[in-house]
């Protein structure tokens, strides 16, 4: 069985005390290879690499520094087919997704950030004949990155790619459960002529090498994704050292469908949205919440299109969705669809887990519950969507903004002024009207309320992952 290494000061290691962790194959329900269960030890060796990483790179020309990461962009896009195929079957996702959106994305992220910190610039404020104030940027030092399972590439990219940029070093985690791309892109990162120490991979438990990465005082910020209440820990651990703290949580997203919108294009686009990568998209909108007078209009043609979705295996190219992450989270999204029944809910379609190896649920659809109930204010992260009606405008913008989170919405209506209207009003970090999850990437992208704190993506992050110091000249 294949064993996964740990990357650190540019070279594949064992982990000190010899532990590993299973990894499975979610499609399969099979355990296909093991991955390190790092410890203490292995901080210890990835801190000593980043220092050392830290004196050549941070002072390395950001020309040079960008062209490695173009060049780690290209190795990506050459290397696509594998780690597609990794990413499917460490994930249970789609191939067909896989390769089109989570492998390209993380070249994307690599490539973006490459081009954005040639053209970073800092501020000056000068007081005519007075004074000269600039504010220099430098890197931080070491910065923790840690990622979920749900789109493990592409996010794990997303934060290492501008720390890196901006000139730090850094150890990263991926999620025990999708570990095998972050252990690919080590080797990708040699090729790509990047030096030694530079970026450390780390795998294992959260609890253990993620928390020892958050506690050590020699990472300077941390950047997270995942759960809120995991959040909660990693915000309070880093809070005691007054660490930078970026925290990318969860979500409990409202598709808010108004009687005027194009009926069709908002079905075909929810059906996405609510079971792309079996749901597990933090953006994925799980309350649809509908005008009153196209409910059943837009309820029958909701089921009638999700009802043609595929559900199997990964790798075969007619599967629009595959398996769920693992077992427990299956059991978990499970006991949701049973509480909502409990709470009064009806399905409309699905709620069972195939009969077959792997982790497979169909995607569920149940309507009649009231926005309070737990299966409307819990983050369910999977294929289930309830569907509930609103009457007038004020009622919409009060059901969406009645959960702890605050990720994301889409609003679906023909009537401009409407659609500023209402997004103004909602409470989340991104707000899509008639269309889902496009963004330009210079955006700042993050949750408000429980859906975390601070913002990635574009400036944002390279502000992130630098100290700012500021320079006054007295003229
Ligand atoms: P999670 O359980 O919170 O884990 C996220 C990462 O944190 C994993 O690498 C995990 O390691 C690690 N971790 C766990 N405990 C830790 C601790 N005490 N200290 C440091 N690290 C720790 O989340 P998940 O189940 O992987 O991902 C799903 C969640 O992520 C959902 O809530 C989803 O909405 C959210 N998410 C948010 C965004 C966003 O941009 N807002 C994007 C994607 C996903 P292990 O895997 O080894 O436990």
């Amino acid at each position: 069985m294949e064993k996964i290494q740990n990357f650190i000061g540019g070279k594949y290691m064992d982990p000190v005390k010899g532990q590993y962790l299973d990894n499975y194959d979610p499609g399969r329900g099979k355990v296909y290879s093991q991955i390190p269960n790092s410890t203490q030890e292995d901080l210890d060796l990835a801190v000593q690499a980043a220092e050392d990483g830290f004196r050549v790179w941070s002072k390395m020309s950001i020309d040079k520094r960008s062209r490695i990461l173009l060049k780690l962009a290209d190795l990506i896009e050459d290397n696509i087919k594998e780690l597609a195929v990794a990413e499917s079957r460490d994930n249970g996702k789609p191939y067909t997704l896989a390769i089109s959106v989570d492998i390209p994305r993380a070249a994307t992220n690599f490539r973006f950030y490459a081009s954005s910190i040639v053209n970073f610039s800092s501020e000056s404020h000068i007081s005519e004949g007075f004074m000269v104030n600039y504010t220099r940027r430098a890197p931080i030092g070491i910065v923790g990155c840690i990622s979920p399972w749900n789109l493990p590439l592409y996010l794990f990219s997303w934060k290492i790619a501008p720390a890196l940029a901006m000139g730090n070093c850094v150890i990263a985690k991926p999620s025990e459960m999708t570990p095998m791309t972050a252990f690919m892109l080590g080797k990708l990162t040699k090729q790509a002529g990047m030096p030694p120490g530079v970026l450390n991979i780390l795998h294992g438990e959260g609890s253990g090498i993620g928390q020892a990465i958050v506690e050590s005082t020699s990472t300077k910020a941390i950047s997270f994704t995942g759960g809120t209440a995991t959040g909660k820990i990693v915000g309070a651990t880093a809070a005691q050292q007054f660490k930078k703290v970026s925290l990318e949580l969860g979500g409990k997203n409202p598709n808010l469908v108004f009687a005027d919108c194009d009926l069709d294009e908002a079905v075909k686009m929810s059906v996405k949205s609510s079971f792309t990568n079996q749901g597990e998209i933090c953006l994925c909108g799980s309350r649809i919440l509908i005008e009153s007078s196209i409910y059943d209009a837009f309820k029958k043609k909701f089921v009638e299109e999700a009802s043609k979705l595929n559900v199997g295996d990964p790798f075969d190219e007619k599967s629009d969705l595959g398996a769920l992450v693992s077992e427990a989270h299956l059991e978990k999204v499970q006991s949701y669809i049973s509480l909502a029944q409990e709470e009064g809910g009806t399905v409309l379609l699905g709620g069972n887990r195939l009969p077959k190896d792997g982790f497979y649920l169909e995607p569920t659809i149940i309507e009649g519950l009231d926005q309070n109930c737990r299966t409307n204010q819990e983050e369910i992260f999977g294929p289930v969507v309830t569907l509930d009606k609103f009457s007038s405008e004020e009622e919409a913008i009060n059901q969406a903004n009645a959960t702890r989170y605050g990720l994301s919405c889409t609003i679906w209506t023909n009537n401009l002024k409407k659609a500023h209207n209402v997004a103004h009003q909602i409470h989340s970090g991104i707000i899509w009207v008639n269309c889902w999850l496009l963004r330009d990437l210079r955006t700042p992208f993050g949750g408000m309320k429980d859906s975390g704190i601070g913002r990635e993506g574009g400036n944002e992050a390279l502000q992130f992952f630098s100290e700012p110091q500021n320079i006054c000249i007295k003229l």
